[in-house]
């Protein structure tokens, strides 16, 4: 079944700076339990493609789809209540003055579980005390598993994840990931997953999709896209990136 559809996207912005054409005719689709993942360089506008689906931003041109009704145009509030947003920037997605308990609450459409969250904040490696910790007493990482717990608490049929675990220590990147490949498992993840590390990409998604400068230069299952790219620029990421792993 497919959930998510966006078709012909794109995002101008012109400001001070100037014109800058950020997406260009992206188009993809996620299916039920399907985890897509988006890779490029910096710049290639895979965090607008982000914003552009939860509805952060509207797109210039385009539209959007949940589960085949057009959605395009609705607001964050509208949105999330089919998909939930982690941010590689987690500390400014909290409210400043709400506890770390309070906003985890607050994303479980009145669920109220503490076992849950208690045994969310032991996968992400942190304790019940920092619960009644502001977003400012917090560090960035701690910020950032905070956002994926209170993420997974909600129970949203679909994540929207950027570089969620580029600011995270290497045993605190394993539990994350490792609890994304059980979701998958179980058939409970349904996720766009955005990072530059092509290893994990591959670890946990069905299918890729490469971007470069605004455009989708290339999409297909994890193992064409990986396996034999057909794009000169999926080979060279593909090249640096084994030749970082060596
Ligand atoms: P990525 O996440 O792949 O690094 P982004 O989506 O953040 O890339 O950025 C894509 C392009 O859009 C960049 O050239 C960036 O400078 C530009 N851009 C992103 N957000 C804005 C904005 N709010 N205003 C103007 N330009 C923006
Ligand atoms: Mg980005």
């Amino acid at each position: 079944m497919v959930l998510l559809e966006g078709k012909n996207l794109n995002k101008c912005f012109n400001d001070k700076q100037g014109y800058t054409n950020a997406l260009k005719d992206v188009s993809f689709s996620l299916n039920k339990g399907e985890v897509l993942g988006v890779v490029g360089e910096s710049g290639s506008g895979k965090s607008t493609l982000l914003r552009v689906v939860s509805g952060m931003i509207p797109p210039t041109g385009g539209s959007l789809l949940y589960k085949g009704e057009e959605y395009t145009g609705k607001k964050p509030r509208k949105t999330g209540e089919f998909l939930q947003v982690i941010f590689q920037n987690a500390k400014s997605s909290f409210d400043p003055r709400m506890t770390m308990e309070k906003a985890i609450l607050e994303n479980g459409r009145g669920k109220k579980d503490r076992a849950e969250i208690l045994e969310l904040l032991k996968l992400v490696g942190l304790e019940e005390r920092q619960l009644s910790k502001r977003a400012g007493e917090l560090s960035g990482g701690q910020c950032q598993r905070m956002s994926i717990a209170r993420a997974f608490y909600s129970e949203a049929e679909i994540l929207l994840c950027d570089e969620i675990t580029s600011a995270l220590d290497v045993s605190t990147q394993a539990r994350v990931v490792e609890l994304l490949q059980k979701l998958k498992s179980d058939g409970k993840l349904s996720a766009i997953f955005i990072s530059h590390d092509i290893a994990l990409v591959s670890m946990i998604c069905d299918k890729i999709m490469v971007m470069k400068d605004g455009s989708c230069v290339e999409q297909g299952t994890a193992a064409e896209v990986i396996g034999s790219p057909k794009d000169e620029y999926t080979k060279l990421l593909i090249d640096s990136a084994i030749r970082q792993s060596v």
